[in-house]
């Protein structure tokens, strides 16, 4: 079976995108002309049992929070204000109406957290698996929209936060190693934190040039900015911020914490590149606003290509590949 990727880009063949149409197919959200100066930005996912997410993967309510944060946080990757979603559901038998009602609660706490308001949806029975899938839509000024195909050589990549403990999270599951919803180690998987605060200070400070959001994994979303931007990059591999170790990673087999931060997907930290002369003013009032620092990782190159530079001088040519969702669970 061909990649998703490759059978997105087959699907949206042939389209041509209506006058309205600011930016159309192949960025984190759409976008279309709402008014002079503003745009109206589109996103949308899905959940699906099974290949998703699984049935006693944590609580309902973590399903529900995860299903719109994913959305929103597609918003944030374009420096944009999420304000509307809806909510489409098929329901199959082996959830409770208690359940759903759970998710609901879940779904709407994220909302509430960020004043998005619930427009519908769309309710349906399933045969036997549950499908969540939910549309979102935010707002950017058309000037300060962040798009994935803005990299120059010379910006600095940077990475708001430390990677790899979602990928390790689901491994923690599928392993049943972890099964307590309630653990830290699991939280970072089952309910993720949308960067809308960070995404906003980007679009306000001006100096992020491309901005995306990390849920396939750092080298396949780096590689969709250098695809779009249509340039290279290196990467300074002791610069990856890693997700902290713990005993419980031990048991996993085949865990490797730097693989973990380079091709785990789900982490939803932000990917964005910036000029060099303007990095510290930027890091500054992210400090200054969250209270935490953005980590350089490397530096946008007009060599096509992704390379991974090591302290010691060693350069390895890395594929910029995705964790690919066709294959995610492997049941
Ligand atoms: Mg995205």
């Amino acid at each position: 079976m061909i990649g998703e990727f490759e059978l997105i880009r087959k699907l949206i063949e042939g389209w041509k995108p209506a006058r309205d149409v600011s930016i159309g197919p192949g960025d984190d959200s759409s976008a279309i002309v709402a008014d002079k100066k503003r745009l109206l930005l589109q996103s949308t996912d899905l959940l699906l049992e099974n290949v998703h997410f699984c049935k006693g993967w944590g609580t309902p309510y973590q399903l529900g929070w995860k299903a719109l944060a994913v959305n929103l946080s597609d918003i944030a990757a374009m420096g944009g204000t999420p304000s509307h979603t809806h909510l489409n559901l098929a329901v199959p038998p082996s959830w409770s109406e208690t359940e759903i009602i759970e998710l609901m609660s879940g779904f709407k706490a994220m909302a509430d957290r960020y004043g998005v308001s619930l427009l519908g949806g769309d309710l349906s029975s399933s045969p036997d698996l549950l499908v969540v899938s939910v549309f979102v839509n935010g707002n950017a000024l058309e000037s300060r929209v962040i798009r994935r195909d803005g990299a120059k050589p010379g910006d600095i990549i940077w990475v708001s936060g430390l990677l790899g403990s979602a990928a390790a999270g689901l491994e923690l599951l599928k392993n049943n190693i972890v099964t307590d919803p309630q653990s830290e180690l699991l939280n970072p998987f089952l309910m993720p934190q949308p960067e809308i605060e960070l995404g906003t200070i980007c679009a306000q400070n001006g100096s992020v040039n491309t901005l995306i959001d990390i849920s396939d994994g750092l080298a396949g979303d780096l590689g969709h900015i250098l695809e779009a931007s249509n340039t290279g990059a290196k990467l300074i591999r002791e610069d990856i911020p890693l997700a902290e170790d713990n005993p419980a990673y031990a048991d996993l087999p085949d865990f490797d914490r730097f693989e973990f931060a380079l091709r785990g997907g789900e982490d939803y930290r932000l990917l964005g590149c910036t000029p060099r002369s303007k990095f510290d003013r930027l890091n500054i009032s992210v400090k200054n606003q969250l209270g935490r620092a953005l980590y350089a990782i490397g530096e946008i190159e007009s060599e096509t290509g992704l390379r991974l530079i090591s302290q010691e001088g060693g350069v390895e040519e890395i594929k910029a590949v995705s964790h690919d969702h066709f294959k995610r669970f492997d049941l």
